[in-house]
């Protein structure tokens, strides 16, 4: 049975009760949450060294960070590198991208060696290996695609991105809108390529029950992609984007039907005065389904620190309701990530999935800063380190110049902390 299955029937599962435990509230929150579809537990039967997490209403905001492959570089030495620095910089799930080398090799060693749950995005792989064996990503076949679909899951991969909103009636939206950026998601370009091709319905959506029969016998949690986001401010919150959110708000009733767990992915570039309604669209028009955002991006001029791009976005999104954040690297729009922009990007996106829960009430987030301002009155940079979400920048930083006393190099001996505890008795003892 599977995570949804089982809160419907009012049993509480081990993946539960972890989740829970985490985040620090009670486990029938969470039983409800995942019975009534607003949480998520990506959690597939065959992924054992898994430490499960919950993504949804009421939960801490998550960050995913991506990493994998391209044609042109990387190998599995450096994925698993990049696992490796993402997930100590605290990422609560990976996705692995991948779309050179050996994918399927590399997508098994990274379950392997991963704790937090994996996702991947099959049709990559059903489109590169039909170009390699039929000549052309259009000549995949419908049993092509969903036999990479069908290896994912028996590999254990706890989340699939599946672009099944991308219908033959959201392509039409897309001919008649006349879109800048026209489709920057590379899943739906290829679906979109192969449907023009073929006269025919996306695959993912016609057969969308075949699509739940393995999602139910793993328990893999559908992520409906967005193949139709904005590439770009100027095509937010346009046709093309809003039909197909149309058909993922259907698709999710239907799945949940079926027991399957299931998420909806959102955009994309957004300017910030439409990320909140972005947002209360999904929540309405899907149900409460968990938001997991792709930045979203503020502006599109920012190449080279689309992390900080991301994290604005993020925040927003985050404190409006969205429930899951995919990072964005400094490396976005320019190359493909390396570890140190893995990092970059998972800190960025921390930053603002905890910005986003101070102003959600999620226990303990307000209380974590209060921590830090104890510790910052009392000019105890050890504790200030440790607080930090990136404690070895934090100490590197305060370490590069000597001090006389105890404030650091900013001011010195006119360190406002000190100058007031001195002169007016006030002391973080207080606080
Ligand atoms: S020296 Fe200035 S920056 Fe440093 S702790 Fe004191 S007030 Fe803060």
């Amino acid at each position: 049975m599977t995570q949804l299955e089982l809160a419907r029937e009012g049993t509480i599962s081990t993946q539960m009760s972890l989740v829970a435990e985490n985040e620090g509230v009670e486990v029938e929150l969470i039983r409800r949450g995942v019975a009534e579809g607003t949480i998520v537990i990506p959690a597939n039967i065959r992924h054992t060294n898994l430490t499960p997490c919950g993504i949804g209403q009421g939960l801490k905001t998550k960050v995913n960070a991506n990493i994998g492959t391209s044609s042109d570089f990387g190998n599995i030495d450096t994925e698993l590198e990049k696992l490796r620095v993402a997930t100590s910089c605290g990422t609560d799930t990976v996705m692995d991208l991948s779309t050179g080398g050996d994918i399927s090799a590399i997508r098994r060693a990274i379950i392997a060696s991963s704790s937090v749950p994996i996702g991947t995005v099959p049709i990559y792989q059903a489109g590169i290996e039909a170009v390699a064996r039929r000549g052309a990503i259009v000549k995949m076949t419908v049993d092509d695609l969903f036999s990479v679909i069908e290896e994912h899951a028996r590999d254990g991969v706890d989340f699939v991105t599946v672009h099944c909103g991308v219908t033959q009636s959201a392509v039409e939206q897309l001919k008649q809108q006349g879109r800048v950026a026209d489709v920057v998601s590379r899943g739906g370009a290829f679906l979109i390529g192969w449907m023009l091709h073929n006269a025919r319905e996306n695959p993912l959506y016609e057969y969308f029950d075949r699509l739940l029969e393995i999602a139910r016998q793993f328990d893999v949690t559908l992520s409906l992609g967005d193949g139709m986001r904005p590439g770009c401010l100027a095509d937010a919150t346009d046709r093309p984007q809003i039909e197909e959110l149309l058909a993922i708000g259907k698709l999710v009733s239907k799945a949940q039907q079926a027991g399957v767990q299931v998420m909806v992915e959102g955009p994309g570039h957004l300017p910030l005065d439409q990320i909140e309604a972005n947002v209360q669209l999904e929540k309405s028009i899907c149900k409460g389904a968990p938001f997991y955002v792709l930045g979203p991006l503020v502006t599109d001029v920012a190449a080279g620190y689309d992390h900080i791009t991301g994290a604005i976005g993020g925040a927003i999104a985050g404190a409006a309701g969205a429930d899951f954040l995919c990072y964005v690297t400094p490396a976005e729009h320019l190359s493909l990530p390396d570890p140190e922009d893995v990092r970059q990007g998972v800190i960025a996106s921390r930053i603002a999935a905890h910005a986003a829960d101070i102003v959600k009430g999620v226990k303990g987030a307000s209380e974590w800063d209060r921590k830090m301002a104890v510790a910052r009155k009392k000019l105890d940079w050890e504790e200030q380190a440790r607080l930090s979400l990136d404690p070895e920048l934090a100490h590197h930083v305060h370490s590069k110049h000597a001090t006389a006393g105890k404030a650091c190099s900013m001011c010195g001996e006119y360190c406002a902390m000190e100058l007031v505890e001195k002169y007016l008795g006030i002391s973080a003892v207080r606080c």
